[in-house]
């Protein structure tokens, strides 16, 4: 494979950007090799700036579950460009997205559109914090919420509850008011309420996605709900990643329980800058300016960014088998990809939820961020590097999502499983 433009690209890029990129996952720190620079996608393909061709499984880390350039969404985003690029001004288009989301989360009356999961899981703390007017929050070591402040916070050592920094520059009285607790383990999320008698919230990945796949278990998500009522505390459910994903109601569908609050970003953009929180009435009224809580954004509602989503999330909507049908080809593609594993003697754990699905090399369940961290990180560099040279772009980490997206049939699924026996046959020669 030709990598030429890609490394002098990339060269270049890092004379100018900070390692290249800017977005550090980008990197290929964590499995070697240099990142492929893209210079054009179709349906679920992306060329680099060699012309070589990949079957992508990160689609933009999300988003594009219609894939690239999908028609229905180009042509809606070529509308709205003829009507400007924005105003900083209401229009038609952010009530229409705004119904379409709340229309399909019961929990949700109003919510607020941001430009980016990290705005919106920020604002959504806030917003909890005074509703209940107080402090702490809690949130799950391995689970990922975007990068403010407080969300920067990493399991303190051993069974401390409160966390610590987990980036210098986040000021350790910042992240005194942040707990961390185990995933899938209510006990910890008690030992936190205990600990604290001060938490406003508890935010959720209730399908987590950035520790590689890992769900919540039913008690735990469902047991979450009774701990926060408990403890009059609001519960979050980050739905940035899983939100129309896992399934149309992403993770609402999955569990018994309602959130009080709910973020929304990646799919409900459409591959443009567009993320959302929302609730209920009596908690988002409390936004300025009908209430007190101030949040802002010059480019919120961006008329080109609604257009995207909404254009997306209608389209999914027309014909809602495309969450059965994407789920059986994860289906496929995870239990291929363990078969052919196995033949050569490598071990792999699957998961999938809807049009996401993951993959670990270890011999049993990963339940949370202790258990991911014990998987065999370097197989998985090899791997990743080899099956990008046979076309096949997977996350670039062992702690990343995959994701299938419409255009992808049997055949592509097929033909990558039969790239990956190329790939473990190579690997298992090698050791
Ligand atoms: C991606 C993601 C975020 C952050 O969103 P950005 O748009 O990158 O700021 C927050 N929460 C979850 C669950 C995510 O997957």
């Amino acid at each position: 494979m030709n990598l030429l433009n890609n490394i002098n690209d990339f060269n270049e890029a890092k004379s100018v950007i900070p390692g290249g990129v800017n977005s550090p996952v980008r990197a290929f720190k964590s499995v070697g090799g240099n990142p492929r620079i893209i210079r054009d996608s179709n349906k679920c393909y992306l060329i680099d700036e060699d012309g070589n061709k990949y079957i992508d499984f990160i689609q933009s880390w999300g988003p594009l579950i219609l894939g690239h350039k999908d028609s229905d969404v180009i042509n809606a985003v070529k509308d709205a460009l003829n009507r400007g690029l924005g105003y900083g001004a209401p229009t038609v288009g952010e009530t229409k997205i705004a119904k379409e989301i709340i229309s399909t989360y019961d929990c949700v009356d109003k919510i607020r559109l941001v430009s980016s999961g990290t705005e919106a899981t920020m604002s959504a703390i806030r917003l909890a914090r005074a509703a209940t007017n107080k402090n702490d929050i809690i949130k799950f070591d391995g689970n990922y919420h975007g990068h403010s402040d407080s969300l920067l916070v990493s399991a303190g050592s051993g069974c401390a509850t409160f966390g610590s920094p987990s980036s210098p520059g986040v000021p350790s009285d910042f992240s005194k008011h942040t707990l961390v607790a185990r995933y899938n383990d209510l006990d910890s999320v008690e030992s936190c309420f205990k600990a604290s008698g001060d938490v406003a919230c508890i935010i959720v990945e209730p399908i987590a996605g950035n520790m590689g796949l890992v769900p919540g278990d039913r008690e735990f998500i469902n047991g979450l709900r009774v701990l926060c009522d408990k403890y009059d505390a609001l519960l979050i459910f980050d739905e940035v990643m899983s939100g129309f994903r896992a399934s149309l109601q992403g993770a609402l569908s999955y569990y018994d329980i309602i959130p009080d609050l709910v973020t929304f970003g990646k799919v409900i953009g459409g591959g443009l800058p567009l993320a959302a929180f929302g609730g209920k009435s009596h908690i988002m009224d409390l936004l300025s300016p009908l209430g007190s809580v101030y949040q802002a954004g010059t480019l919120s509602g961006n008329p080109i960014a609604v257009a995207a989503g909404y254009a997306t999330l209608k389209k999914i909507k027309q014909d809602l088998s495309i969450y059965n049908r994407l789920e059986k080809l994860a289906i496929l593609l995870t239990s291929g990809m363990v078969k052919k594993a196995n033949d050569f003697g490598f071990a792999m754990q699957s998961c999938v939820r809807g049009s996401m699905f993951g993959f670990f090399f270890c011999d049993s369940e990963v339940k949370n961020f202790d258990d991911a961290k014990k998987v065999d990180t370097k197989l998985f560099a090899r791997f990743h590097q080899k099956m990008l040279e046979q076309g096949v772009y997977f996350a670039p980490s062992s702690f990343e999502c995959g994701f299938v997206c419409s255009p992808m049939n049997e055949n592509i699924i097929n033909e990558v499983i039969e790239r990956c026996e190329v790939v473990f046959n190579e690997l298992a020669n090698e050791q």
